[in-house]
């Protein structure tokens, strides 16, 4: 499953943005180092196309697309030395597919900053080298190795290459997502800053709705993603219902929950989409890359359908809400069928035929 890492200071939110999303009661505590131990919170992706499917088909259950977020120790200066709790905690974010970094805008004089004073910059400063001697470090124990084996003929050389260019980017100080450098080949070694980042930038209420802040903090991460919310204010709305949960937010100007916002930038980060299924057992979503062909879709229900694939059935959503059923969609020829070489659209609805 899609897996992000959530990665900061201490006392920036981090906890209290990761119980709001999984609505777990994790110790959210003031005082540094209070989350030690590593957690998993599968959040559901919210679509509301799931909703209005279900009720065309009848379905008796829906079941939503999901993102996994790993709840990880604060990083301090020093983090990648074994200072506060050392480079443990940096193993359980080499597995994730994105590092989701939460930085504290939020003033509160009864919450401690590490360093003393509320500064978004070089909090990301501080975080950025942590992650970069991290990286170095990772490299100088595999380039060795990697020599070996490129000597033994075991590995290719294109592999020692990317990892000495990547050596050269992050011993200038850049992070290797910044420079868009490409990790495929050398994907074993889990470098950090090559995955794909998202900002979290916990924020006053005030800020909210701060569009000149917003825009300066998105300049600092550009070309990357920043997201603004309180997680104060993200875990109240955890504990509400929908309705009343939407007319809280609405009340301080936010449209979508910061954690939608999140869980929907963490797909798009990605290069995710979903695809729909419907039936009267369930209605539910699967998650693909972008580009997956139709065999590939299926085979994200069950390996047996991309290997006995035979075709699809494809309606895509707009059409199908609009019709009202699958028979007006193939009435009025909107039920296409797919070959082997279709490539998948957001929001198709799909009905697989295949051989097992
Ligand atoms: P972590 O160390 O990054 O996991 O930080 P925590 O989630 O434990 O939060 C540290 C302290 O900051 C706790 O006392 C939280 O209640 C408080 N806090 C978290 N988010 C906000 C916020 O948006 N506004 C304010 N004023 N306090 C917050």
């Amino acid at each position: 499953a899609l897996t992000i890492g959530i990665v900061g200071l201490p006392n920036v939110g981090k906890s209290t943005m990761f119980n709001a999303l999984t609505k777990n009661n994790v110790l959210a505590a003031n005082y540094p180092f209070a989350t030690i131990e590593p957690n998993v919170g599968v959040v559901p992706l919210p679509d509301p196309r799931l909703k209005v499917l279900a009720e065309i088909f009848g379905s008796a259950q829906i079941v939503p697309a999901t993102v996994s977020f790993v709840d990880i120790a604060g990083i301090v200066k020093g983090a990648s030395e074994g200072e506060g709790l050392g480079n443990k905690f940096l193993a359980n974010i080499r597995e994730a597919d994105a590092i989701c970094q939460v930085v504290r805008a939020f003033e509160d004089d009864d919450v401690h900053h590490v360093d003393g004073k509320v500064s978004p910059a070089s909090d990301l400063e501080t975080i950025n080298t942590e992650l970069i001697l991290a990286d170095l470090q990772t490299l100088e124990k595999a380039l060795p190795r990697l020599d070996k084996e490129v000597k033994g003929k075991k590995t290719e050389r294109a592999v020692l290459d990317a990892a000495q260019e990547a050596q050269r980017i992050l011993e200038a100080g850049d992070t290797l997502s910044a420079k868009g450098f490409d990790t495929a080949p050398i994907r074993e070694l889990g470098l950090l800053t090559g995955k794909p980042f998202i900002y979290v930038f916990n924020v006053d209420e005030s800020q909210l709705t701060d569009e000149a802040f917003q825009a300066s903090m998105q300049e600092l991460v550009a070309p990357a993603d920043a997201i603004f919310l309180n997680a104060q204010l993200e875990s109240e709305v955890a504990d509400l219902d929908e309705d009343e949960a939407r007319e809280l937010l609405g009340s301080v100007g936010i449209n979508e929950p910061g954690l939608e916002q999140l869980a929907h930038k963490g797909f798009h980060t990605l290069g995710l989409q979903t695809y729909l299924t419907a039936g009267p057992k369930e209605t539910r979503a699967w998650t693909i890359r972008k580009g997956a062909t139709a065999p590939e879709a299926a085979g994200v229900i069950h390996t047996d359908f991309q290997k006995g694939f035979i075709k699809a059935e494809v309606i895509s959503y707009d059409d199908l809400v609009a019709l009202g059923s699958v028979a007006e969609a193939r009435a009025h020829g909107k039920a296409r069928m797919e070959g082997k070489d279709y490539v998948m659209a957001d929001g198709d609805v799909v009905e697989f035929r295949f051989n097992v």
